[in-house]
């Protein structure tokens, strides 16, 4: 936990990192279900920040309470009744009157037969007594009756809040996420009281000055007594922005110290175009590159041939022809004697690259090897070895190919493919495996603004926006499973071929992966029986997935039954019919790529889907599915659906969780961080002004293990 007020020069009687224990109402119980929370100081207690906040400002007299709406009421207490319904549910009831109006409140608590749920409510509830109560007006049984979430006892209806309960009536109130022993309301007492004792006053301030005064941010203690309890929405809001801004800050800062520890010094190897690799295998290509591939590739060889390294994203749609601009880059780096790696985030995938690279090279002299996971022993030495002494010129594989046994000996070019599926982190290990190589890392989704400033916010942009002449748009449908098997049958009698896509969840479910191939048995049995059916899966020998591949290139069969195993990648132009099983389970960008299998030639190709949608959000999924072929719309939509946490596996991109930023709203603050940290970085590139020394504290602990930035730093 990243916590700012643990300071060394605090009062005594104001020390932030006394025991729990020492605050009136924490016992043991509850200092130990705190402590589960990470929470064992009054400094870790402050820096616990809402999860929402309600505002309870809004008092409405008994005459005009709105329905629906959750508001306060105040109100002198007439007479209190208890019962208990048959379903064992207790309801107790207090009438109320302001102004000659009465209204009946009322609290629903299940029964427990070892104790009263509701004896503090009968010891409490006497006539002549002050109300005030939170909630909402709805509709009972017998009419009107106030719904009571919170309340608190008052001398009189009109006294004034006195005590703990000012931190939860008449004002803004924060809500926190708590394990169930705790309430929600205890938390918050505990924070009133522990701000009240103005212990956060002590905080040292962590930005400079100068950067508080660009970006206009509040200091520290201001911002960290305003999360909790703020007077007004706007001040909420400001101290939002100000805890916020300070950790994307963190993040932009350790991305900028990234790209600069890898454009500092000049990179040692140095590219030419010679050509005898590069030119016939343009010719040898069958087609020529589109307008929008010159261009990148041009981007790319520029970057190449400059001094020093590259570090770019090529971000192209499914199907846009991205493996020949990264062929074209790795000839470029084997022209000129280099090594150039590489790697897939999946076996097939690498092996299927391993194939197309075969084929397009031809018969020109470039030493390749293939190295997986599933290699053993004995197969690995020598092509190691190989590598190491220089005997590889291209080297195609999945993680395999970052781990500590695998030495290059001169690494100039690494390629990352998909890299939706790696992080920054991978792109540090792949580039520590060479002298400042030159990194390339492909990408099919395309990413929105916000996140392109932090997943990638360590690379140059080149957009492939621009698919190969003659392709049609995909029709995607969601059908039912009879006319998915009819249109099957359709698209093998004209010689095409289909996919029929079971996604798997996990791969490596056995129990799920075992109703898939026998779901695919009795498929191969029944309605496609007569027709050359294949079963593809992730835990396959590597052997039979290759020869599955090459004979369903080779139009050797009709129907490939495959898990999400062939989510990337793959490419048959003949296969012209996608039919995705459970297309309800799965995420958009999953979607998308699956129906990226099609559609690669010149034929008009189809996706069905078939889907069986009991909740709005595959529902809505399914239908942005048919209504349009934009990568770019659908990560979007994906984004707004799912939150940015789980888009594309962003956590497992190596970001930490945030605590009050929200990378799907905070766009503008990101973009804000991110000149400060370009500001701050040219200002003082190491960070070795005092002034800075706090922030660089908390990007080194939060970062420096993460992206290895001690080493490129
Ligand atoms: P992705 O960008 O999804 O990785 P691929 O590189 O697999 O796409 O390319 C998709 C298909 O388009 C492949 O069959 C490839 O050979 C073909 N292709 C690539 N560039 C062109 C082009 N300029 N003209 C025609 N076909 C192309
Ligand atoms: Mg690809």
């Amino acid at each position: 936990m990243n916590v700012h007020i643990l300071t060394d020069s605090v009062d005594e009687g104001k020390r932030t990192d006394l025991p729990l224990q020492y605050l009136k109402g924490v016992g043991p119980a509850r200092a130990k279900a705190l402590s589960e929370m990470g929470i064992t100081t009054p400094a870790h207690l402050v820096s616990t920040y809402p999860r929402a906040w309600e505002d309870r400002r809004i008092l409405h007299s008994l005459r005009d309470v709105p329905i629906g709406l959750k508001t306060t009421l105040r109100g002198t207490i007439l007479e209190s009744d208890f019962s208990t319904t048959r379903g064992g549910l207790g309801i107790a009831t207090a009438m109320i009157e302001e102004g000659g109006i009465q209204l009946e409140v009322a609290w629903f608590k299940k029964q427990n037969p070892r104790y009263d749920v509701f004896a503090s409510l009968r010891h409490n509830l006497t006539s002549g007594r002050g109300l005030i109560v939170f909630g909402s007006l709805e509709w009972g049984p017998h009419g009107k009756q106030f719904r009571a979430e919170d309340h608190a006892y008052l001398p009189t209806s009109t006294s004034k809040l006195e005590g703990d309960d000012r931190y939860h009536f008449d004002r803004i109130v924060p809500a926190y996420t708590v394990p169930e022993l705790l309430s929600g309301k205890f938390v918050r007492t505990l924070i009133g009281r522990v701000l009240d004792q103005q212990i956060n006053q002590n905080v040292r301030e962590s930005l400079p000055a100068w950067l508080m005064e660009r970006f206009d941010l509040k200091p520290l203690a201001w911002a960290q007594q305003k999360i909790h309890f703020p007077d007004t929405l706007i001040e909420k809001e400001e101290a939002r922005r100000r805890l916020a801004f300070e950790e994307f800050l963190s993040l932009e800062t350790a991305l900028g110290l990234l790209r600069q520890g890898i454009k500092t010094a000049p990179k040692p190897h140095h590219y030419e175009l010679r050509r005898h690799l590069l030119t016939p295998f343009r010719e040898g290509l069958g087609f020529g590159f589109t307008e929008a591939q010159k261009r990148v590739i041009r981007e790319i060889f520029d970057d190449m041939r400059g001094p020093l390294a590259m570090n770019r994203l090529l971000q192209g749609d499914v199907g846009s022809g991205k493996t020949v601009v990264a062929l074209s880059a790795m000839l470029l780096a084997a022209e000129n004697g280099g090594q150039a790696v590489l790697m897939a985030p999946t076996e097939i995938l690498a092996e299927q690259h391993a194939l197309t690279f075969q084929r397009l090279l031809g018969q020109l002299p470039v030493r390749m090897a293939l190295l997986t996971g599933r290699q053993g022993a004995a197969q690995r030495k020598p092509m190691l070895k190989a590598v190491e002494q220089g005997e590889v010129d291209i080297l195609i594989g999945t993680h395999a190919v970052i781990q500590q046994g695998v030495r290059f000996s001169k690494l100039c070019l690494s390629v990352i493919d998909e890299q939706h599926r790696f992080g920054v982190e991978h792109r540090s290990l792949l580039r520590s495996k060479g002298a400042q190589p030159d990194v390339l890392v492909m990408t099919a989704t395309p990413i929105p603004r916000t996140l392109a400033l932090t997943v990638y916010g360590d690379l140059d942009v080149s957009v492939l926006d621009q698919l190969p002449p003659g392709r049609q748009p995909i029709d995607t449908r969601q059908v039912s499973e009879l006319e998915a098997y009819e249109r099957i049958r359709q698209t093998v009698t004209q010689g095409q071929q289909a996919y029929v896509v079971y996604p798997l969840v996990e791969e490596s479910d056995k129990l799920e992966l075992k109703a898939a191939v026998q779901e695919a048995e009795v498929l191969r049995r029944g309605v496609f029986k007569g027709l050359r059916v294949g079963l593809l899966h992730g835990q396959l020998p590597s052997k039979e997935k290759d020869q599955m591949m090459t004979q369903f290139r080779d139009q050797q069969l009709d129907i490939l039954i495959a898990t999400s195993v062939i989510e990337v990648g793959i490419d048959v132009p003949n296969a012209t019919l996608m039919v995705i099983q459970h297309a309800e389970r799965f995420g958009l960008s999953t979607l998308h790529q699956l129906r990226g299998r099609v559609g690669r030639g010149n034929q008009a190709s189809m996706c069905l889907l078939i889907a069986d949608c009991r909740n709005e959000d595959s529902r809505r999924r399914i239908d942005i599915m048919t209504q349009t072929n934009d990568g770019f719309r659908l990560s979007e939509v994906d984004l707004e659906m799912r939150g940015p946490g789980e888009v594309m596996g962003v956590m497992q991109h190596g970001l930490p969780p945030f605590k009050v930023g929200n990378l799907a709203q905070d766009g503008l603050i990101i973009q804000q961080a991110r000149t400060a940290a370009e500001a701050l970085l040219q200002k003082d590139p190491t960070l070795r002004d005092p002034a800075h020394a706090t922030l660089k504290r908390t990007v080194l602990e939060q970062y420096a293990s993460r992206w290895q930035l001690g080493t490129t730093g």
